[in-house]
């Protein structure tokens, strides 16, 4: 069994990038992708605590990409962490979310909510800051019942401290994927709100011209109907098939690392898949 889409406290997971390696091993699985967005911070820890228990785990990341009105999120697999291109831009995403974050705190407070942007520090671990540690601080303080109503209410696209980040364009995140060795994969494609097979098929071939590679096919929040369209769609291409469950530790009622909500159970054969395409890829 194998999990190919992980977040750690480097971005908004609850575990740090040992505890979770350390989960994995216990659960039994043989490779794990670590994939914070828009962060490799978490991959150095991550690495080695892999070879001290003896799991394998792959340096990855998850990239917000420019895209609307649904969300775009680019995995790369097998990245360089010491490439100087990617390092830069994610500094600048790094900066992007410095100068994002005071806005969402200021809108909050313009609502009447009481919140400091040391609490939201506090609440997310000392890694990068996101909306999920801002809907855990509304959550703590009981101005929302839920992490769910947090989001609806006050932090999603278009709700009232809803503050726009910069983002790099689909081409730009999988270029600079490519550049760091990185395999470009396309994560939960549901996410994109597309209308229909014809629709994501023109995407896909469009990314494809850029340097896309695969695309995430198995993943919790995907339909039966979905996954098979995405597999279809892979075949067709000759895309990479990846999957994983976008384990954060918290919310998503009885989501567990491996396996989902039970269903999921993806076999090593995904990992020697991108690992051929690497071999491929250095020639
Ligand atoms: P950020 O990095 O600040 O843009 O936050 C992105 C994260 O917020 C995602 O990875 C999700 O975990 C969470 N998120 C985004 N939109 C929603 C939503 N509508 N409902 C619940 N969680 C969301
Ligand atoms: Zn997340
Ligand atoms: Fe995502
Ligand atoms: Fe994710």
């Amino acid at each position: 069994m194998v999990d190919l889409h992980l977040h750690t406290t480097a971005s908004d997971g609850v575990m740090t990038p040992s505890e979770l390696v350390n989960y994995a091993k216990k659960k039994g699985l043989l490779a794990i992708a670590i994939t914070d967005h828009d962060t490799i911070e978490g991959l150095e820890e991550g690495l080695a605590e892999g070879e001290k228990v003896g799991l394998e785990v792959i340096p990855g990341l998850e990239i917000s990409a420019e895209h609307s009105p649904g969300s775009m999120h680019l995995l790369g697999f097998f990245i360089d962490i010491y490439h100087p291109l990617l390092r830069e831009r994610l500094q600048y995403l790094q900066k992007a979310r410095a100068e994002r974050n005071p806005k969402i705190a200021k809108k909050l407070n313009s609502l009447g909510i009481d919140i400091t942007l040391d609490e939201v520090l506090r609440a997310s671990g000392g890694g990068q800051i996101g909306r999920p540690h801002f809907a855990q601080v509304l959550l703590e303080k009981g101005y929302v019942q839920s992490f769910q109503e947090a989001f609806d209410r006050f932090l999603k696209k278009g709700a009232p401290a809803y503050v726009e980040k910069m983002r790099f364009s689909a081409e730009e995140s999988i270029h600079f994927i490519n550049e760091a060795n990185g395999i470009a994969v396309l994560a939960h494609p549901n996410t994109l709100q597309l209308n229909g097979y014809s629709e994501l098929e023109d995407l896909v071939v469009q990314l494809m011209g850029k340097g896309l590679r695969g695309i995430e096919v198995y993943y919790p929040e995907h339909s039966a109907a979905e996954v098979s369209q995405y597999k279809t769609l892979a075949e067709r291409y000759g895309l990479l098939i990846t999957g994983g469950t976008d384990y954060h530790g918290i919310e998503k009622n009885g989501l567990d690392i491996g396996v989902g909500r039970g269903e999921m159970k993806l076999p090593y054969s995904i990992v020697e898949g991108l690992k051929a395409a690497r071999r491929q890829s250095s020639f």
